[in-house]
């Protein structure tokens, strides 16, 4: 083969993966969009994974993540869409704002804010801090400092996280939240509540998340949510969760 002929089929070929990636969601964001979810407006989109659907295996599985994110997380951000069809009034809020303005909202977007705009806000949160390749840098010294207090260690966090997650009945999340005086805690929401909305009883600023629904672990782990949250440590930024505390 000559030279140029192999030259123009390796190009050829690169250009054939980066659409295969393309189409498997596999873009990569350049910037980090920790701060970005809740300043969002009316229409929103599904958010790219910052990784491909395989990319978590053998701890997240390919098909579990294509569905989560392409059939569920896209449901949320289409029926959110829907709902704001007929409120122009309040299509000019951004997530953030709609979330903590659920009670002010007409009756009938009250349930399609908390559970769409909640399950938008939620999952695009929970792939932000997912990993393939978890590396641990260090944390600011006010979250390690409220950390230590709080809970002593890593290990001693995971297993009162874990504990809590586990007792979640039926659909919903587990949260670390810093609340408003800089303390960590950690809490739990049914459906796609979360710790921003005004219904929610206990408010604070989300630093973790992890989605106990059965959507999002069942193919892979059937009824053990217990082996999920297990394998759901190997998988996640603590990067992310620390610089999420500034
Ligand atoms: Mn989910």
């Amino acid at each position: 083969m000559e030279r140029r002929t192999f030259l123009t089929g390796l190009m050829a070929l690169g250009v054939a993966l980066q659409t295969r990636d393309f189409a498997r969601g596999a873009i990569f964001r350049t910037e980090n969009a920790a701060n970005k979810i809740g300043a969002e407006k009316y229409p929103f989109r599904l958010p790219s994974l910052p990784f491909a659907y395989g990319a978590l295996e053998p701890h997240i599985d390919a098909q579990t993540m294509e569905i989560h994110h392409s059939k569920h997380h896209d449901a949320y951000v289409k029926k959110l869409n829907e709902a704001l069809l007929k409120y122009p009034d309040w299509q000019n809020k951004t997530l953030l704002e709609l979330l903590r303005a659920i009670k002010q909202a007409p009756k009938d977007l009250q349930t399609a804010l908390r559970n769409h705009g909640g399950g938008h806000f939620n999952h695009s949160f929970f792939w932000e801090q997912l990993t393939a390749s978890p590396t641990y840098t260090g944390d600011s010294t006010a979250y390690s400092t409220q950390f230590q207090k709080k809970f002593g260690n890593h290990q001693a966090f995971t297993e009162q996280f874990s504990k809590a997650a586990l007792s979640v009945f039926g659909s919903g999340w587990a949260w670390l939240v810093k609340l408003p005086d800089g303390a960590l805690e950690i809490i739990t929401t049914a459906n796609q509540d979360n710790p921003l909305m005004d219904v929610v009883e206990k408010n604070g600023t989300p630093l973790l998340a992890l989605d106990v629904w059965e959507h999002a672990y069942y193919l892979k782990y059937q009824n053990v949510r217990a082996d999920y949250i297990k394998a759901f440590w190997n998988v996640l930024s603590w990067e992310t969760v620390s610089k999420r505390y500034d």
